[in-house]
């Protein structure tokens, strides 16, 4: 089969011939519906090798969906035909996070687990994805996998970093959004659904984006730049924002995201921009916390499944054949994606 594969460090990935791999006892082949092209992956291509290099080459596509194609020797509980959903961050298993289904925080991980299209497995840019454990499946009843592929990153990432902070928006709290691309297109839908009576307010550097975010449940967009943080402070009648997600993480978003948190409030680094955000006695705001977040639980995923099957959240999605994989990280690249670029290899 053909796999899109990235070959060496700081080059962009290539289509190649690998063989279909085989189930091994507990693992499970699934037939690949959507493998969600996500931005990690323009910065693993353009990044140098990590700190602990993965072996090369392997499959990008950490974000899938499919059917199961075929189970290994004694994998029981699905059976071939499912339409299943990959949880994508893939621990150990035993640990005490991932026995509370956040293998995302793997201890024996670093703390931060990688899983298919990542490094170390293949993912599922390629026809057929082997997954090492049913653990990592999570049933889509109804859904279409070529559409529901992106919930498994986009969306549970989103959907991780309100549900921690649900506790901060009470009736009349106010939460920013800062950009509003794929992420955070998710994360207003998912605070529409969680937070009926919060103000959400999106801010991004693009008119066309700041559109949609209010066709998808925002109360204001905001172009970026210094009248965005005076509008918040006149909206929060000069309090700020009880919770601002940051969805970017560059220097400029969180410059603001200081500037617009409100004194108690919080902010959640998503973005994996790599920027700084000093901290002094007058910045951010006093008793303003400041987390990042790293994708989300096994139990969330469900969760994330339930809300889409609701019909309470959608992802904008573009399908393309895997011939023109490449194609779409170009147009992702150049920020020409509205929603979620899906791969889907078998048509
Ligand atoms: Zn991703
Ligand atoms: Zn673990």
């Amino acid at each position: 089969m053909q796999a899109f594969q990235l070959v060496e460090w700081q080059k962009p990935a290539e289509l190649r011939e690998v063989p279909v791999p085989e189930p091994g006892p507990g693992q499970i082949l699934i037939k690949v519906g959507g493998a969600g092209a996500c931005h990690s992956d323009l910065h693993i291509m353009e990044a140098p090798a990590p700190p602990k290099p993965s072996k090369l080459p392997f499959t990008l596509g950490h974000e899938n969906a499919g059917w199961v194609e075929k189970l290994g020797p004694g994998t029981t509980g699905f059976a071939p035909g499912d339409s299943v959903i990959v949880y994508g961050p893939w621990g150990c298993g035993t640990c005490k996070n991932c026995r509370m289904g956040k293998e995302n925080y793997c201890e024996n991980a670093g703390g931060a687990a990688r899983g298919g299209g990542l490094g170390g497995y293949d993912g599922g840019m390629a026809p057929y994805l082997l997954v090492p454990s049913t653990r990592f499946l999570v049933p889509l009843g109804t859904l279409d996998p070529r559409e529901a592929a992106p919930l498994t990153d986009a969306a549970l990432t989103s959907y991780h970093a309100v549900k921690r902070s649900l506790h901060l928006l009470g009736a009349g709290s106010t939460a920013v959004l800062l950009g509003v691309g794929g992420l955070g297109q998710m994360a207003i839908q998912v605070l529409r659904a969680l937070s009926a009576a919060t103000t959400i307010i999106a801010v991004d550097t693009a008119a066309d984006k700041l559109a949609i975010a209010k066709r998808m449940g925002a109360d204001e967009g905001l172009l970026s730049g210094h009248e965005a943080v005076t509008r918040i402070k006149d909206i929060t009648r000069g309090q700020g924002a009880d919770l601002v997600l940051d969805m970017v993480g560059v220097n400029p978003t969180l410059q603001m995201a200081a500037q617009v948190a409100k004194v108690l409030g919080h902010v959640t680094v998503v973005g994996l921009g790599g920027g700084a955000l000093p901290v002094n006695f007058f910045s951010p705001p006093h008793e303003c916390s400041v987390a990042s977040t790293y994708w989300g639980f096994i139990t969330e995923l469900m969760e994330v499944v339930r809300l889409a099957q609701a019909g309470k959240i959608q992802m904008l999605v573009e399908h393309f054949p895997l011939e023109r994989t490449g194609e779409a990280y170009h147009l992702l690249h150049d920020g020409k994606i509205q929603g979620r670029a899906v791969i889907t290899p078998n048509g």
